[in-house]
């Protein structure tokens, strides 16, 4: 998710004990009164700062006159621009980015509950009432550029949040009927066919849901995502969305405890659900419980070099289409690279060293996250 956030920022007039507040990113001093509570100004040099606007955000060191909810943005957000969607706290002083225009991927944690407890959660659950993460998003939707691309629900489980899971995709589809919808879940309340019944009756003209799918039998799915029968809920889940027409892409983080089975994987979903949309194989992202857990999950990628060739080549015989995330082009056996996507979010994405000088870094080769640096494979090599 995109949710970076800073305390730094300097308070220069705020109203105590206002409600935080979500708004839009504007450099325009022109916008129509009428608009401008739901705007944040952003203004580099505080000439003369215009009346009726939610939040101004000022970027240099001068002084000014200070209307209400003046800030001088803390030094690790000024990359936020026009278009952007933040949330402040007018209490605490407080931004949280929730939309960046130029990102290469928005998406919104809707809940951080869940029902299964995956060995290599990068978002570790948390049973706690976080309803206001549903309200925060279904505010900023309508803020959000009509031209965006792609937004991403995710959670923890996001069918959790009940009956606002249905509300938040028939709101994507009223503010942003042209914008893709990705939605990450586990599947397994899918198994309620109702569930898939009503996603397909919002009829969102391009909403995708991804859902995880580790080993090919269940003992092995059900120990990774620590949850019984969660491998049969899942495939229930699977079947009802197909059965309804609904886009559904399966994802597969690669780590210690599966790579063994990555074919055999391949083969169960030709055998089994050649109807799919998308088979996403990923490398392994190391934060939350993948750290704890890294010694019994930590794989080179090249270890798996040739599991990954022998899925993807099995895949694509079958016409599905296939992507590898997450994954440094030069592990990839240079048979499959084609199949291999920059798929890291650029605030969490980095490059080493040795990228230097390599002809794939930043176009063909996505690098690795941020978190990963210190855990890398012993094979890198330029291209
Ligand atoms: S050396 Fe090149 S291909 Fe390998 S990780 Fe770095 S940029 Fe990617």
């Amino acid at each position: 998710m995109i949710k970076l956030h800073s305390k730094g920022n300097q308070p220069l007039s705020v109203v105590q004990h206002q409600k935080p507040f979500i708004a839009k990113v504007t450099t325009n001093c022109e916008l129509p009164f009428g608009l401008r509570a739901k705007h944040a100004l952003m203004m580099p040099v505080a000439d003369c700062i215009p009346d009726g606007f939610g939040l101004v955000l000022l970027g240099h060191d001068e002084p000014c006159q200070t209307p209400v909810n003046t800030l001088r943005l803390a030094p690790e957000l000024r990359y936020i621009k026009d278009h952007d969607v933040i949330k402040f706290y007018p209490d605490i002083a407080k931004i949280d980015v929730l939309f960046r225009k130029e990102a290469n991927t928005n998406s919104f944690l809707v809940t951080e509950r869940c029902n299964s407890f995956c060995l290599m959660c990068s978002q570790p659950p948390k049973d706690i009432d976080d309803h206001y993460l549903v309200d925060d998003m279904l505010a900023a939707l309508p803020l959000i550029h009509p031209d965006t691309h792609e937004i991403g629900i995710t959670g923890g489980e996001t069918t959790l949040v009940g009956d606002d899971f249905i509300r938040l995709i028939q709101a994507a589809k009223n503010h942003l009927p042209n914008t893709a919808l990705h939605i990450l879940s586990n599947g397994r309340n899918f198994k309620n066919l109702d569930l898939a019944v009503q996603v397909s009756k919002v009829k969102h003209p391009d909403v995708m849901i991804g859902i995880p799918l580790y080993a090919d039998y269940s003992q092995l799915h059900d120990f990774i995502v620590q949850a019984d029968d969660a491998f049969d809920d899942t495939i229930r889940g699977i079947l009802n969305l197909k059965r309804c027409k609904v886009p559904v892409e399966i994802r597969v983080v690669i780590h210690q405890q599966n790579y063994h089975r990555l074919s055999r994987l391949a083969e169960f979903l030709v055998r089994n659900l050649l109807f799919v949309d998308h088979v996403a194989l990923m490398g392994l992202e190391l934060m939350g419980f993948a750290k704890s857990n890294l010694d019994g999950l930590w794989i080179d990628p090249y270890s798996y070099k040739n599991e990954l060739k022998e899925a993807v080549e099995t895949l694509t015989r079958h016409h599905i289409r296939t992507s590898i995330y997450n994954t440094p082009l030069c592990l990839i056996d240079e048979s499959i690279r084609q199949y291999s996507v920059c798929s890291i979010s650029d605030w969490k994405n980095d490059y080493l060293d040795i990228c230097e000088g390599c002809s794939m870094k930043n176009s063909k080769c996505g690098g690795f996250f941020s978190s990963n640096l210190r855990k890398v494979s012993d094979h890198l090599h330029v291209i």
